[in-house]
């Protein structure tokens, strides 16, 4: 029998690539229930599988803020039963949070949290009566260290940690493993995709010249990131699949090799103020040019 799995957030990046990758598997060991919150997105997905893929590909709507699309989506999976979920929808949102309103926050929190919170929920009931499955969510750095000027987002991949590791403690009763497949910089539509508030913007104008001037380091600091060391979708994916085909899967995996360095200090140091000056050191010490 194939594995049957569930990826949220397929129309692009890491959850499109897992996706072409689990549904093109040779020996094809897995049934891909591809969702995204707008179908009219898919031509790039099936650009990428080129249509090769029938018995091994589904895509169905789900958005992952109503609750009604991600019931009607599980109610789709026609063997009834799902050995792997992967939550991974996600959005981001940048920038001074003086400027952020409260419905581009409330969007975020929807989107990373409760989204995912709910997806787990709907499928819940089902995998704890097979005793087995995997429940794979796509983790970030961000939700080990905090990031300036990401405080919303942030705030929603830590959430994210607290509600997986809660449920890992749970769920090993029932023979479910819970894995965070932790991302740093990864070259997808994110950048693109988020709300982020640029320079030049009229709304800057609204917040103190010395926020901006560090919001210009902070820009520049994250555009050197994402050229130097941005890692592709494929090794991404390479972890995801090293987490679905290990027997007995760890809670964390980091997608770039080990602990990174902030996270380290976090745990030698828990006081917490070593962790916040080597950061504000890397954000804020970038040469002028
Ligand atoms: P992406 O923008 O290409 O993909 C995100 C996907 O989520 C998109 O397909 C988008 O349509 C979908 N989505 C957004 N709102 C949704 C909703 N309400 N319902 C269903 N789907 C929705 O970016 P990505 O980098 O592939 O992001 C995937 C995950 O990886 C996110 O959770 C993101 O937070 C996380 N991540 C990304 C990076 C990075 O640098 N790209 C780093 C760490 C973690």
């Amino acid at each position: 029998d194939k594995k049957v799995v569930l990826i949220t957030g397929c129309s692009s990046g890491i959850g499109l690539s897992l996706a072409v990758r689990l549904a093109s598997d040779p020996e094809k060991t897995f049934k891909v229930y591809a969702t995204m919150r707008n179908l009219a997105k898919k031509e790039r997905l099936l650009e990428c599988v080129k249509g090769l893929h029938k018995d091994t590909l589904d895509i169905l709507q789900m958005d992952v803020t109503d609750r009604q699309s991600i019931l009607d989506a599980r109610d789709r999976v026609v063997e009834k039963r799902l050995d792997i979920l992967v939550c991974n929808a996600g959005v981001g949102l940048m920038g001074p949070l003086e400027l952020q309103s409260s419905d581009s926050m409330r969007q975020i929190l929807e989107v990373n949290i409760l989204g995912t919170i709910q997806t787990i929920q709907a499928f819940l009931p089902e995998m704890k009566a097979q005793s087995q499955g995997r429940i794979l969510v796509t983790g970030s750095t961000e939700g080990l260290h905090g990031l300036p000027f990401n405080e919303v987002y942030c705030a929603s991949k830590f959430a994210i940690e607290g509600a997986c590791e809660s449920l890992a403690v749970l769920l090993q009763n029932f023979n479910i493993h819970v894995s965070l497949i932790e991302c740093g910089p990864v070259n997808t539509d994110f950048l693109v995709n988020m709300q982020k508030a640029e320079l030049g913007n009229t709304s800057l104008q609204q917040v103190d010249t010395k926020t901006v001037s560090l919001y210009e380091k902070y820009l520049q600091h994250c555009d050197s990131v994402f050229q130097n060391a941005a890692q592709d979708t494929e090794d991404i994916v390479k972890v995801f699949l090293d987490a679905i085909q290990s027997p007995s899967p760890t809670f964390r995996y980091f997608t770039s090799g080990g602990v990174p360095p902030l996270t380290q200090l976090k745990i030698t140091e828990p006081d917490g103020s070593q962790c916040i000056r080597a950061m504000s050191k890397i954000i804020f010490s970038v040469e002028e040019q």
